[in-house]
């Protein structure tokens, strides 16, 4: 909403100058204008001037007299009084009884200095900030202070470079965008028989995984116009501004027909409509209006309306409805070949070497959206010119995934040595952990330099492939290895510290899952404490129970992290030679992959 209200701050600011000065211009210059030309003299000159019939208008006052000379071209101003005859005496003189001698002179002068002026410069203010306005709002002829209309930017050749297949991944999603492409192209072969294309698809997934890109490649390919817009573009100050913007940008729309429109962001103004008392007014109209066009166009009128949400949940259910948006297309996070494309395609933008393995780097990246590959692959060219090579190695990629992870090295952190042996055991025991059960996932990488993000060491544990369901015992195993890293430091040093605070958040996470949303409890069968309100935005949940089962639950999450982090000590203390080992090795080295921790492990094995 901000960016809507920034430009018209000044507008107002100058019209209160303006009025300002209206104001003080008639409180002080009135009067002294009026009195500007008067002249004080005595009562003797007075007298003379009338013996010599050099008076032209005179008003007598209680107090005072104000006359001019014969021609009119002096105002005289002097006290008044006893003097009987003087009314005889200034008649005899031919003088003209006025009753408006000081402000007589110049009546026009006045009005023009006191209200004409003010006023010219009002209006001359109040263009210039209309024109300057509407050069910030990209307009051209809009309406009175360019408000009302759509600020929707129209692409039309540059979007000529976006096409299906510089989207990677997300298959399902081009698949049925490419029939939308098919009936811009030829909505004859629909329209024949019957069949009429939806008026809006909506686009819902988490940030950073294409929507924009899609709808942009979906006009590239059909190469028509795009209008592109924010929903809260919409969102004006005034209650029937945006409902107005909505209104221009389907009247331009359907002027360019077949075209297609991108609303980013529409729960900015598709949220429910509450009905509660101070709702957003200006809100609701807008979707009003939203949805009044919706219903106001044909399905064969060749407007398409395509627009993203990350809270597809929060939209109003007339909005999602069939007729308005009809489809729903997802975007979800890519998978495994999903991403491996993706980073095929940032990486065609630089110069590689050949020992480059997409597959491996696409599996470390796992839980990455597509922005987020895109700037692993441009991270990684970064450090590429830093290191003053010409091109991209695997190890550039590497460590612009740890940088997107956990930050960037820190350089000049010094740890004591104590906390540094710690940081080490606390690390070879997560990964001790993960490689002794047997359903945790080997250990890729363990390092303990420590990272921006504040994390003084970490071990990345990377999957063979994609994983879509989790069984009970992988999380009570991903639990234990969570508790691993706490378990060493006991184990060893026979006292706790503070580094394992995210380990703990994490293992609780999942333990409180396990029993309120996976039906993993006995007790609890397969019954929901919770719920997830923001699926693609970081998935946080709202209890569904009452204060007494959550007390229960209370009680089975610690029961379930307790036995998991006995079951990593137990581990640990039958394979402590293993951890000593270990850790003195990743003492001495800083970082160890997973070959040679696994040649460790089997070694001493053996
Ligand atoms: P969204 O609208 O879903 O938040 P965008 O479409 O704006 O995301 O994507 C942001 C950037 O991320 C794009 O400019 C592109 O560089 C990259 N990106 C995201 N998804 C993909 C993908 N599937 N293929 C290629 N690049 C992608």
């Amino acid at each position: 909403m901000k960016e809507v209200k920034s430009p018209k701050k000044p507008l107002y600011y100058y019209y209160g100058i303006a009025l300002l000065v209206l104001l003080l211009a008639n409180i002080f210059l009135t009067p002294m204008l009026a009195r500007a030309q008067v002249t004080d003299v005595d009562y003797g000159t007075f007298m003379s001037m009338i013996e010599e019939k050099n008076i032209g208008s005179v008003e007598v006052e209680d107090s005072q007299i104000l006359f001019t000379d014969k021609d009119n071209t002096q105002v005289y101003r002097t006290g008044a009084m006893e003097d009987p005859t003087l009314t005889q005496r200034l008649y005899d003189a031919g003088a003209v009884f006025d009753r408006n001698v000081d402000q007589g002179t110049s009546p026009l002068l006045t009005s023009l200095l006191t209200f004409f002026l003010p006023l010219i410069i009002f209006i001359a203010l109040g263009q210039y900030m209309n024109k300057k306005l509407m050069e910030q709002m990209g307009g051209k002829n809009s309406m009175s202070f360019g408000m009302g209309k759509s600020n929707a930017k129209v692409y039309v050749q540059s979007t000529k470079g976006i096409r299906f297949g510089d989207v990677a991944g997300e298959e399902e999603a081009k698949e049925s965008l490419a029939e939308i492409v098919d009936y811009l192209h030829n909505p004859k072969k629909y329209t024949d028989v019957g069949a009429s294309m939806p008026k809006g698809i909506l686009l819902v997934g988490p940030p950073g995984t294409g929507k924009t890109m899609l709808a942009k490649a979906v006009a590239g390919e059909a190469n028509v116009p795009f209008f592109s817009i924010s929903g809260s573009e919409f969102v004006e100050m005034f209650v029937g501004m945006g409902a107005s913007k909505v209104r221009d940008l389907f009247s331009q729309a359907k002027e360019k027909a077949p075209c297609i429109v991108f609303i980013d962001e529409i729960d900015a103004i598709g949220k429910k409509r509450d009905g509660q008392m101070g709702g957003n007014d200006e809100r609701e109209q807008t979707l009003n209006q939203l949805l009044t066009e919706m219903d106001g166009f044909e399905g064969n009128n060749g407007v398409m309306i395509l627009a993203a949400t990350n809270r597809p949940e929060s939209l109003d259910p007339a909005l999602t409805r069939p007729g308005r948006f009809d489809r729903r297309v997802p975007v979800e996070l890519p998978d495994l070949k999903g991403r491996e494309d993706i980073l095929k395609v940032h990486a065609k933008k630089v110069k590689l070497a050949d020992d480059v393995d997409f597959h491996t780097i696409a599996r470390m990246a796992a839980g990455a959206s597509g922005a987020e590959l895109a700037n692993i692959v441009n991270e990684a060219a970064l450090r590429a010119v830093r290191a003053g090579r010409t091109f991209v190695n695997e190890a550039d990629l590497e460590e612009s995934i740890e940088i997107v992870i956990a930050g960037y090295q820190k350089k000049n952190a010094v740890l004591s040595d104590k906390e540094k042996k710690v940081v080490a055991y606390h690390e070879t025991g997560h990964a001790l952990v993960a490689a002794m059960q047997t359903h945790s996932a080997p250990v890729q990488k363990i390092t303990i330099i420590p990272r921006t993000s504040g994390a003084l060491g970490y071990t990345m544990q990377v999957e063979q492939g994609d994983k879509y369901l989790m069984t009970k015992q992988e999380i009570e195993n991903r639990i234990a290895v969570y508790t691993g890293g706490r378990a060493a430091e006991e184990l060893v040093f026979g006292e706790i510290t503070t580094g394992a605070s995210n380990d703990i958040e994490q293992a609780t996470k999942l333990a409180r899952a396990m029993i309120t949303r996976y039906g993993m409890s006995e007790d609890f069968d397969m019954v929901a404490m919770e719920t997830v309100n923001n699926q693609y935005l970081g998935g946080d949940t709202s209890l569904i129970c009452s204060p007494e089962t959550q007390k229960e639950i209370d009680e089975r999450v610690v029961a379930v992290v307790k036995e998991q982090h006995a079951k990593a000590l137990e581990i640990l203390r039958q394979n402590r030679e293993k951890l000593d080992e270990l850790a003195a090795c990743l003492y001495e080295k800083e970082t160890i992959t997973g070959e040679e921790f696994m040649e460790i492990l089997e070694r001493k094995e053996a």
